[in-house]
């Protein structure tokens, strides 16, 4: 996969894009990530990319004219048209469900805005859609495609170890995580649970599996609507989530 970012702070991009898993899978070409400075677009000597609003009230906006040239050069460099995406506080809210499907595009675009956003006719001319991390404002759009192409990142082949690591995690398959730990097997008295030492692979199975659908049942019982469950595994949701509405104060 190809990741494109139009931004006013590549910089700040490449800081984050550049370490860990990312950086390394960056570096090991598993996904190809470039930063693009709008400003490289803009149309006059002084490299402005923001004018004021239309129709009055404070702020700045991003004019339509720098972004749309800078994704036509994106565009004609590229393979295949790019998915565009603006980060935008307006747009769908972003889920594991959400990023499957947009880990089946070879080639994404993605719109940081900043100020009071970007002016609505390249919006409309050109982007495919919106996606919001959260329903709050943040200053720019920079966090939010971090955000994105992090977690779209670590869905394509060769990022992670193992295919594995992302499939167990927490909402892959409508469900949270099981809980893990780690050495020493006692810590300040505290033993883990005597199934991850048997060896028996069936039996930890089963254990993160149940354990799974009791953290779900706990910390986010709405999941459990869409979630594929036995009808054993239903009944034991029901009752962790009676005995959670049971525990809490009236
Ligand atoms: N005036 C806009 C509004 O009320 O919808 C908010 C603009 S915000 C201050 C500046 C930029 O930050 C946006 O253009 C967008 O790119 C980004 N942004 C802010 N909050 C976001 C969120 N929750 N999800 C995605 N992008 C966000």
């Amino acid at each position: 996969m190809k990741i494109d970012i139009i931004t006013l702070f590549p910089e700040m991009c490449e800081a984050v894009l550049s370490e860990s898993i990312i950086g390394r899978a960056r570096r090991s070409g598993a996904i190809e990530i470039n930063c693009h400075q709008l400003r490289d677009y803009a149309l006059d000597k002084h490299r402005r990319v923001d004018d004021s609003t239309y129709g009055g009230g404070m702020g700045m906006l991003m004019l339509a004219e720098p972004i749309a040239l800078c994704y036509e050069d994106i565009c004609e460099k590229a393979a295949a048209k790019p998915h565009f995406i603006y980060l935008s506080p307006k747009g769908r809210t972003l889920t594991q469900q959400k990023l499957k499907e947009l880990s089946g595009y070879e080639n994404i675009c993605l719109l940081c805005g900043h100020y009071e956003g970007v002016d609505q006719r390249v919006l409309d001319r050109y982007v495919d859609e919106e996606i919001s991390i959260g329903d709050y404002v943040l200053t720019g759009g920079e966090l939010p495609a971090m955000v994105l192409a992090d977690a779209l990142a670590r869905l394509q082949p060769g990022v992670l170890s193992d295919d594995e690591c992302f499939e167990l995690e927490s909402h892959y398959d409508g469900l949270l995580e099981y809980p893990q730990y780690t050495k020493p097997q006692c810590w300040r008295g505290e033993e883990i649970p005597e199934v991850l030492f048997s060896g028996h692979h069936e039996n930890i199975r089963k254990w993160r599996r149940e354990q799974s659908i009791i953290e779900t049942a706990k910390k986010r019982p709405d999941m459990l609507d869409k979630a594929k469950l036995s009808d054993e595994e239903r009944r034991l949701a029901e009752k962790i989530m009676a005995d959670e509405t049971a525990r809490k104060p009236q």
